[in-house]
């Protein structure tokens, strides 16, 4: 195993912040390749850990690797995952302290490999008795069933999370784990209805239909056939060679069991009911109107325990797919096809909501079982979510995923300056202000009140009448059109810019420039799926009456819109990280291939910007580069002065001044903190390092 410092020529600094040159970009990222050539996936900036995925198994994640990182200090130690884990446990537990550890990411990078790598850790190395063991398990189990209601394959990973989750798990006094919770954010519910090419729809779909008993099947009226099935072959790619969806299916009952999950048959026929009604298919009728073609599926979707299965209700069902809800009026072909997957949505989205729930209450601390440990309980959280996106088409999707993503680069901004001040102020050191770029601006763009992004959503679409993505693109420009972050087709001087369509808008974030399209963006919002959920809600299948609520349905209101919710949940997020101590991950993927040992320079540099990371190396490296413990740095160096070996007597403090003059150090290149020392150059402590080598 690598150790401290010495191995640094062959592979690299381990720290990013010992980087002579750290301002290069060049030269981050060549230490990353060096260190990613000699399988070295973990690196730190002080004490963010930046992981490469190796896209193969590397054997460093044993019981006894788990072994090796326990207790031990981030600086003794080569980097891991482990060391993360292990170190935020220990925050926590002598600290006393919530802590949190936040992973980040473009897709395929890594970030669910990584927080069930720390999740492994702690089942494996925390104490547990009994009954507790029972909540490990369950914690361990929620990750195969939400991976296969919320993955699905991409083009850039075959087991894509379509979610962002952040997930609590709570420790008793003793620091066994006893309880969980987990908040979901914004479900690509697209995706049950359409998928682009080489992609597919949700697992669950396919493992169902691959694994399901041939009697279940028949039950819910399906064929063993993926084929067979709209929903499920936009994206030609039923199979993939990485997926075993029929042993998949296995492990995800399984895992249902553990949790302890009773409502199986209804979650099965909510499943079933989407893929009848994606092969619900409208025509049109003789006198002109929009008709459904395929009976079949529509008589198995009333009798899926749905009201009463009497004629009533299906014939309720199929007016819900082809009249406006208010006027009665037929709807058209288009309009027909659109309020049948905007049902589908509906019914999946709800449905997954429904299962974190269901999830959640069998993670919920209990007092009743445990009583003693009532009110010392502390809070490991792990946030799991998308980064930052630019596709050739951005969409609403996109632009949520990069305004959470701006939220969560202001709050890292603002912690870690904010660690970094406190860490000086503690130690009586001079804080020495840092230059860097405020992305507030872009936040405040996207929700201020009245004038932001959202705010002109909101309004365009509860004005009265039909809302258009024009009027809403030109209210953009009114509002935003002279803000420095915001760019339409129009320049000032009445010419048109190229590069901006004129359906789309450009946002500049603070990892660069995305242009959005705003086409369908409105339709997105309004909750067109009102009318079938009135024939939902009186459906008997629990979970489905639980999902659709009455009032939802009669109430004149109407409802938030997708923008603002999610605006909200996203508040709410980061409220409950900043009561929290925070740690990173950042991932990393090396190439588009999904191949093992290729390094791919210029898309880890696009992810290296994205990331921030030579923002947050800047920051973290703009006094000192280094700081240590006095009794970890004597111990280390003592060696090196007759004054201080073989053993220091006297202050600390007063054993390292000596260490440090003896060693020739200039008074520019180093401070004496109450506990700490901090060096500004790299270059003194590896002078200091090639010493002790010698
Ligand atoms: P998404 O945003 O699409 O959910 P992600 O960042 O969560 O992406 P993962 O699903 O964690 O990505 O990783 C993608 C794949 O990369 C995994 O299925 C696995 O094959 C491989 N992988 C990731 N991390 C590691 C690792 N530490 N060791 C070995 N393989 C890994
Ligand atoms: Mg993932």
């Amino acid at each position: 195993m690598e150790s401290t410092l010495t191995a640094r020529d062959r592979v690299g600094v381990q720290d990013f912040v010992l980087l002579e040159n750290y301002t290069s970009e060049a030269a981050f990222i060549e230490n990353l390749r060096r260190r990613f050539g000699e399988k070295l996936i973990y690196t730190y900036i002080g004490s963010v850990l930046v992981s490469v995925n190796p896209y193969k198994d590397l054997e460093i994640y044993s019981k006894a690797h788990m072994e090796r990182y326990r207790g031990v200090s981030f600086y003794e130690i080569s980097p891991h995952i482990y060391a993360v884990s292990d170190n935020t446990y220990r925050a926590m537990r002598t600290e006393r302290r919530d802590q949190c550890i936040l992973i980040s990411g473009e897709s395929g990078a890594g970030k669910t490999e990584a927080s069930k790598k720390i999740l492994q850790y702690y089942a494996t190395t925390c104490p547990v008795t009994d009954h507790m063991s029972t909540i490990r398990d369950r914690l361990l189990q929620s990750n195969p069933v939400l991976e296969a209601f919320g993955n699905a394959k991409t083009l850039r990973n075959d087991n894509s999370s379509r979610f962002g989750k952040y997930m609590d798990v709570q420790f008793d006094f003793r620091g066994a784990p006893i309880g969980g919770h987990i908040l979901n954010y914004l479900l690509e519910k697209s995706r049950v209805v359409h998928q682009n090419h080489g992609e597919r729809n949700f697992h669950i779909f396919y493992q169902l239909l691959e694994g399901g008993e041939q009697d279940q099947l028949s039950k819910l009226g399906l064929e063993r056939n993926a084929q067979k099935y709209h929903y499920l072959v936009k994206g030609c790619c039923p199979r993939v060679s990485s997926i075993n969806d029929k042993s998949d299916w296995k492990t995800v009952r399984k895992a249902l069991t553990v949790i302890g999950f009773h409502e199986e048959e209804d979650l099965l026929n909510i499943i079933a009911s989407v893929l009848h009604l994606g092969n619900t298919q409208f025509g049109e009728g003789e006198d002109g109107e929009t008709q459904i073609t395929t009976e079949s599926h529509l008589t198995y979707l009333s009798k899926v325990r749905t009201s009463n299965m009497n004629s009533t209700s299906s014939h309720r069902l199929t007016h819900s797919l082809i009249l406006h809800f208010k006027g009665r009026c037929p709807l058209s072909f288009e309009q027909a096809v659109a309020a049948r997957d905007a049902l589908a949505k509906a019914v999946y989205g709800r449905a997954f909501t429904w299962l974190v729930a269901k999830i959640n209450q069998s993670l919920a601390f209990k007092d009743e079982v445990y009583n003693s440990s009532k009110g010392s309980s502390s809070v490991i959280g792990l946030l799991d979510i998308y980064g930052f996106e630019v596709f050739q088409h951005n969409s609403f999707e996109q632009f949520c995923i990069n305004y959470c993503n701006e939220k969560l680069q202001q709050l890292f901004i603002k912690l870690t300056l904010k660690s970094e001040q406190e860490e000086y102020e503690a130690e009586g050191i001079t804080w020495e202000p840092v230059k860097y770029f405020d992305n507030k601006i872009i936040c405040d763009l996207v929700e201020e009140k009245h004038k932001g992004f959202i705010s002109i959503l909101d309004e365009e679409c509860l004005r009265p009448g039909e809302p258009s993505d024009i009027s809403f693109l030109e209210k953009l420009e009114d509002t935003l059109g002279g803000h420095a972050h915001f760019v339409t087709h129009k320049l000032a001087n009445g010419k048109t810019r190229k590069a901006v369509g004129r359906e789309e808008f450009r946002l500049i974030h603070y990892a660069g420039e995305v242009n959005y399209t705003v086409n369908g963006e409105l339709a997105n919002q309004s909750v067109n799926s009102r009318t079938a959920g009135s024939v939902i809600c009186q459906s008997d299948n629990q979970i489905l009456s639980q999902c659709f609520h009455r009032e939802e349905v009669t109430t004149q209101k109407r409802p938030e819109t997708a923008a603002t919710q999610f605006k909200n949940s996203l508040a709410k997020l980061i409220e409950i990280l900043m009561s929290k101590e925070p740690s990173y991950v950042r991932c990393i993927k090396p190439n588009d291939a999904k191949q093992s040992g290729r390094f791919d320079e210029a898309l880890v540099r696009h992810q290296v910007k994205y990331l921030g990371l030579m923002e947050n190396l800047r920051v973290r490296r703009a006094g000192f580069a280094y700081r240590r413990r006095y009794e970890a740095f004597l111990q280390r160096y003592k060696s090196l002065c007759p004054g201080t070996w073989p053993n220091w007597q006297g202050r600390l403090a007063d054993g390292v001044a000596t260490l440090v003059q003896h060693l020739g150090y200039k008074a520019e290149e180093y401070k004496l903190g109450k506990t700490k020392i901090f060096i500004r150059f790299p270059k003194t402590l590896f002078t200091t390092e090639d010493a002790l080598e010698a």
